[in-house]
């Protein structure tokens, strides 16, 4: 099979079985075949999802990932996750910028930058989530390639999370990063990694009930995250890990053999998490991946 990123020709089977499909505890019909590629490294899976655009438009997708697509319920899963951005970004970037978020959903992080910056961009393709961003004010779009036609080269900072593991061409995505950002423009990409430390010690039992889905397309890691930002010819590319499930959730697995079952209590103390995610960071062993790169 033809690595789909980087064209290479050798790739294998890295896993051929059930994947999630959506929320935790849905699954395929069929297996699925998961390929790494040799050269770049990446690994995917063939698109199953019929038409991937209207997909994410859907309240389907929502629903079926979240249970619900109001905008409170968005808030109450998300508002949680703005700590860790910001600690991928710092603060210090935003203030008097003109700032997108590429799949900001119903805008959590950007409420959070929209008292320092001076213009917020929200892509979204959800109608109904760009309708409450409108009403904030923001400038909303469904994707990027929408934003290009009002916003091309005029963008100071972009963000975007866990959003290019979804896209069918990634290449496709930075390219429009670099088209939106004007110069000396930066970006900050996350996405999860094939969380190494979890593949070892629990192998299939976590690739099919959590690592591997149907929506995440493709999992990066640093080498073909600085080929693809290479290639679009970005400059000072850097890439920083950090790991966002604590030291509970890798004990939870191990007692139970399923997610959702984090270990509390005395034994998981913050000095123990902190030096947990702290090792997998600097090691390169955790489970997000964090893009830097400048226009
Ligand atoms: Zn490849």
């Amino acid at each position: 099979m033809k690595c789909k990123l980087c064209g290479g020709n050798e790739s294998r089977v890295i896993y051929k079985g059930l994947i999630r499909n959506g929320g935790l505890g849905k699954y395929t019909d069929t297996d699925v075949s998961v390929y790494q590629c040799k050269n770049c490294g990446v690994i995917w899976h063939e698109n199953l999802l019929e038409d991937i655009e209207d997909y994410y438009k859907s309240e389907a997708y929502r629903e079926s990932l979240e249970g619900g697509s109001e905008a409170e319920r968005f808030y109450m899963l998300h508002d949680k996750e703005t700590l860790d951005k910001l600690s991928y970004t710092g603060t210090s970037l935003y203030r008097g910028k003109v700032v997108a978020d590429i799949g900001c959903g119903c805008g959590a992080f950007l409420d959070f930058l929209s008292g320092v910056a001076k213009e917020i961009i929200a892509v979204e393709p959800s109608a109904a989530y760009r309708k409450v961003m409108t009403d904030k004010g923001y400038h909303t779009y469904p994707y990027a390639g929408e934003a290009i036609k009002e916003w091309k080269g005029n963008i100071d900072v972009l963000t975007s999370f866990d959003v290019i593991e979804h896209v069918d061409s990634p290449r496709n995505f930075m390219h429009e990063v670099y088209e939106l950002l004007g110069g000396g423009g930066r970006a900050v990409i996350g996405t999860p990694t094939d969380a190494p430390v979890m593949r070892e010690l629990l192998g299939e039992i976590y690739e099919k009930k959590l690592l591997f889905s149907t929506q995440h397309l493709w999992i990066f890691s640093e080498r073909n995250l600085r080929m693809l930002a290479e290639e679009e010819g970005f400059s000072k590319i850097e890439i920083q890990y950090f790991q966002r499930y604590g030291i509970g959730n890798l004990l939870g697995w191990l007692r139970d053999k399923r997610p959702g079952a984090d270990l509390t209590g005395s034994l998981v103390s913050q000095t123990m998490d902190g030096v947990w995610k702290g090792q997998c960071s600097d090691r390169g062993l955790a489970d997000y991946i964090v893009l830097y790169v400048e226009k």
